[in-house]
C-alpha cells in the first residue's frame, strides 16, 4: 500500500534536477479556492500569467500554457508545425534528446539523428553540415535540447541559429528549454527560435503539471499547413481564448496562481541575478567535485550546466547505492543516472529555489554519503565549495 508514513524531522532535501523545491510563497499562492475558469476573476489571472510568462522566455511571441508535463509540450511543438513523413533533424545530447526523438518517430516523423557522446553539447558545425547536405530541403525542423538534464551539458542555441542561417536552410528551430527556463539565460527572440518547449517543475519553482510552447511567427505560419493530427494540443484552439485570458478547456487554475507568484519572485530578483546565482552555485559545486577527485560527465569547457551537475562514479558503478545511502541517512534525493548513465552517474540539482546554505547542505550530504557508502574520494569538497562561494560573494540583492 502507498503510504507517506515517514516523518523525519527537518525538511527533505529535494536536490534532483526537477521537480525542484517549491518556495513557501508559491505554496501559499496555490493554496486558494479554485475559481470558475470562465468567470471574470479568472480572466485577470489568465491575462497576467500569459503576459508575464513572456519575460522569462525573453520573447514578444505568444506563449501557450498546457495542463501537462513537459512531454506534452514536446508533442505540441511537433504536431502543430509538421506533417506525416516530414524529416526532423535531432541532435543526441543525452537521455532527454533521445526521448524527444522517440516521440517524433512515434508521431510518424522521419528522424535524422546526429549522434553524440553524452558528454558534449550539440555541435553547430555538424548541424550545418547536415543541413547543407539536404539539397532537397526535406528537413523541416531542427530539434535541440538546451540544457541536457541527463548530463549537465548546455548547448549553444545562438550557434544553432547561426548554423541554420549559414546553411541558408528554412527548417524551423525547436528548442527544449524545460530545465533551463528560469535558471539559465534563454532568449527565444534574440536567438531566432521558432518553438521553445518548457515545463513548470524546474527553474520556475512550481510543482509539475504545466508546460509551455513559445511560438515564433514562422512556427505560427507553419501551423496553418501542418497535417499531423492534433486536437488537445492545437495552438489555434488555445490562442483565441488566450487573448482574453481564457482557455479552451479547464486550465490548472491553482498551478496558475503559483505561476503568477513564481513570476513575481523571478521579477523581484531580476533575471540577470537569477542566472548569475545559478552560475555561481554550479561553479561551487564543480569545485566540490574536483576536490573529491571525482569526474564530471560534462567534458565541454563552455558547456557546464548552471542548473545541475552530473558526476561519474569511480569505476562507473554504484551510483544508485550511493543515492540510496544518502536518502536513508540524510533524507536527500539526488538525481539518478539516466539511460546509458544508469548507476554510473548521479546528478546534483542546484536550480530553482536555492541559496548558498542549501548548496552547502546538499554538498555536505553528498560528502557524508560518499564516506558512508565507501566510495573512494578525497574529503574537502564542501570546504572547496565554501571557498569558491567566498571568492565571489553573492550580491546582497539576492536576499
Ligand atoms: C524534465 C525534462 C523533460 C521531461 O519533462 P516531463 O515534465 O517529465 O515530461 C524533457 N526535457 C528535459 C530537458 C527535461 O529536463
Amino acid at each position: 500500500m502507498f503510504t507517506l508514513d515517514r516523518h523525519p524531522s527537518g525538511r527533505h532535501f529535494l536536490q534532483i534536477p526537477g521537480p525542484t523545491n517549491v518556495p513557501d510563497r508559491v505554496l501559499r499562492a496555490i493554496d486558494r479556492p479554485t475559481i470558475d475558469h470562465r468567470g471574470p476573476e479568472f480572466g485577470d489571472l489568465g491575462r497576467a500569467v500569459l503576459s508575464d510568462i513572456k519575460q522569462v522566455f525573453q520573447t514578444e511571441a505568444p506563449v501557450v500554457i498546457y495542463p501537462s508535463s513537459g512531454t506534452g509540450a514536446w508533442e505540441a511543438a511537433l504536431v502543430n508545425t509538421l506533417s506525416p513523413g516530414d524529416r526532423v533533424l535531432m541532435v543526441e545530447t543525452g537521455h532527454f534528446s533521445g526521448l524527444w526523438c522517440r516521440l517524433a518517430g512515434r508521431l510518424g516523423l522521419e528522424v535524422e539523428l546526429i549522434e553524440g557522446d553524452w558528454r558534449h553539447g550539440a555541435d553547430p558545425a555538424r548541424v550545418r553540415a547536415s543541413l547543407e547536405a539536404d539539397a532537397a530541403r526535406r528537413i523541416r525542423a531542427v530539434c535541440v535540447v538546451h540544457n541536457e538534464t541527463a548530463t549537465g551539458v548546455v548547448s549553444d542555441i545562438a550557434a544553432m541559429r547561426a548554423a541554420l542561417d549559414a546553411a541558408g536552410h528554412p527548417a524551423l528551430l525547436m528548442v527544449d528549454a524545460i530545465s533551463s527556463l528560469g535558471a539559465i539565460d534563454y532568449r527565444h527572440d534574440e536567438w531566432g527560435v521558432d518553438v521553445t518547449v518548457a515545463g513548470s517543475q524546474k527553474g520556475l519553482m512550481l510543482p509539475p503539471g504545466l508546460s509551455f510552447n513559445a511560438i515564433g511567427p514562422r512556427a505560427l505560419a507553419a501551423a496553418d499547413t501542418a497535417r499531423l493530427p492534433r486536437s488537445y494540443w492545437d495552438w489555434r484552439e488555445m490562442l483565441g481564448p488566450n487573448r482574453n485570458g481564457y482557455f479552451p478547456y479547464t486550465p490548472a487554475t491553482n498551478l496558475l496562481y503559483g505561476l503568477h507568484e513564481a513570476l513575481s519572485m523571478l521579477r523581484e530578483e531580476g533575471l540577470p541575478s537569477v542566472f548569475a546565482r545559478h552560475r555561481r552555485h554550479a561553479a561551487a559545486t564543480r569545485a566540490a567535485v574536483a576536490a573529491w577527485g571525482l569526474e564530471l560527465v560534462c567534458l565541454a569547457p563552455q558547456g557546464h550546466s548552471p542548473a545541475l551537475t552530473a558526476v561519474l562514479m569511480p569505476g562507473r558503478q554504484g551510483a544508485d547505492a550511493l543515492r540510496r545511502t544518502i536518502l536513508e541517512r540524510y533524507d536527500m534525493s539526488l538525481g539518478q543516472g539516466l539511460g546509458r548513465l544508469a548507476d554510473q552517474a548521479f546528478r546534483i540539482g542546484h536550480l530553482g529555489h536555492f541559496n548558498d546554505l542549501t548548496l552547502c547542505g546538499t554538498l555536505a550530504g553528498v560528502e557524508m554519503g560518499l564516506a558512508a557508502a565507501g566510495v573512494p574520494h578525497q574529503p574537502g569538497g564542501v570546504q572547496a565549495a565554501m571557498a569558491r562561494l567566498a571568492s565571489e560573494p553573492a550580491p546582497a540583492a539576492f536576499y
